[in-house]
């Protein structure tokens, strides 16, 4: 069978894995330049940084087993500091909750991907934007966001965030009611916005966390955390806080000069931890994730309707919760039933 995925995320990524023993022929269609979407890694001088998702909770013991059993685990870092809270008014406190295991690797986040990709034969297209599909017979035709044809292929898997997958499915020609249902259905998943701020600074913090979390979501900042914690990730010396802004003050500020907003986010991380020297960074670097995080799923029962014509979806967003291990867990489950 030929199956398109669309996507090479971790849901992507996961579902060509779980086919890497069939004989179903695999072309995976990415829009970037690379893999693992949303748990993206980057690299500036001897600093590595994933300046999206930060790490793999070790919350799914079928994740976790592939992570430290089955792939390679060359690299491979485990995150065991603490992550703390702080509230509205910046008091940072101890958390009492057990300290999880957080998976990341040396050269970053974006080996997980990589490293399920390199176990099958699928074919990545990168820089290849799929545009829409249409229903020809009983196959999908894909073409790219200029018209042109990608290729035609016995079934599909849409992995994009939902938003992205509502213009899939309404660029899509599919005479069949449940085109409609499903880009309702998919266009009702709700998301958060996060501006994420990059500052590095050419000395050590000293600090008893890897992360700061804040908990009653009336802070500026949503998460604060600590790359040097990750093995290999920041030279002995060096600090880089990765500052992932508040969702309402995210979405305010997305489309100011990225200077102000990564100066204003430096200021505001330098009086939430008291170190005035914080405010001026020697480098930054930032990213917005206009769709971050979903906050809920699409309903199940419409999404597995599509499955009999061929056409699947996977994706945290489909899980239901904005993160790795439960996209990767889509993507196996699609996979599978796909095999099947
Ligand atoms: C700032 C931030 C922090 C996060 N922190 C954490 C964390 O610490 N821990 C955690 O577990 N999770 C975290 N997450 C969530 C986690 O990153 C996601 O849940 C997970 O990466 C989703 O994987 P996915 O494969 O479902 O989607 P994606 O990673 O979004 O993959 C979808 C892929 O589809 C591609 N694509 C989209 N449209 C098209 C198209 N038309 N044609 C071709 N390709 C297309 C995209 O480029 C992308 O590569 C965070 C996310 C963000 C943004």
């Amino acid at each position: 069978m030929d199956l398109a995925i669309v996507g090479a995320g971790a849901a992507g990524a996961a579902a060509a894995y779980a086919l890497r023993a069939t004989n179903h022929d695999v072309t995976v269609f990415e829009k970037s330049r690379g893999v693992c979407g949303r748990a993206a890694t980057r690299r500036r001088g001897d600093c590595t940084y994933d300046h999206g998702a930060n790490y793999v909770k070790d919350d799914s013991e079928r994740v976790t087993e592939l992570l430290t059993e089955t792939l390679p685990t060359e690299g491979l870092v485990a995150v065991d500091d603490p992550v703390w809270t702080f509230d509205a008014d910046g008091r940072i406190a101890e958390s009492d909750r057990p300290t999880e295991t957080k998976w990341s690797y040396e050269r970053g986040i974006t080996q997980l991907a990589k490293r399920l990709f390199t176990e099958t034969d699928a074919e990545v297209a990168f820089e290849t934007r799929v545009g829409g599909l249409e229903r020809t017979g009983d196959r999908w035709r894909l073409d790219d966001v200029d018209d042109d044809p990608l290729g035609s292929f016995d079934a599909v898997l849409l992995t994009p965030p939902a938003p992205q997958t509502t213009e899939l499915l309404t660029a899509t020609t599919w005479d069949d009611p449940r085109r409609a249902e499903l880009a309702a259905a998919v266009e009702a998943v709700p998301y958060r916005t996060i501006y994420t701020v990059l500052l590095h600074y050419p000395f050590e913090l000293d600090r008893p966390w890897y992360g700061l979390v804040n908990t009653d979501r009336e802070h500026e900042v949503g998460w604060l955390s600590r790359e040097e914690c990750k093995d290999g990730h920041v030279p002995d010396g060096e600090s880089l806080l990765v500052a992932q802004m508040s969702p309402a003050w995210s979405s305010r500020r997305y489309d100011d000069p990225s200077d102000e907003v990564k100066a204003d986010a430096a200021g505001i991380v330098a009086e939430l931890l008291g170190d005035e020297r914080l405010a001026d960074p020697d480098w930054t670097d930032r990213q917005g994730w206009l769709y971050a995080l979903p906050d809920e799923g699409a309903d199940a029962e419409t999404l597995r309707a599509a499955e009999p014509e061929g056409l699947y979806f996977a994706g945290d967003w489909v899980a239901g919760d904005g993160r790795v291990h439960l996209a990767v867990e889509s993507g196996l489950d699609v996979g599978e039933r796909i095999a099947e």
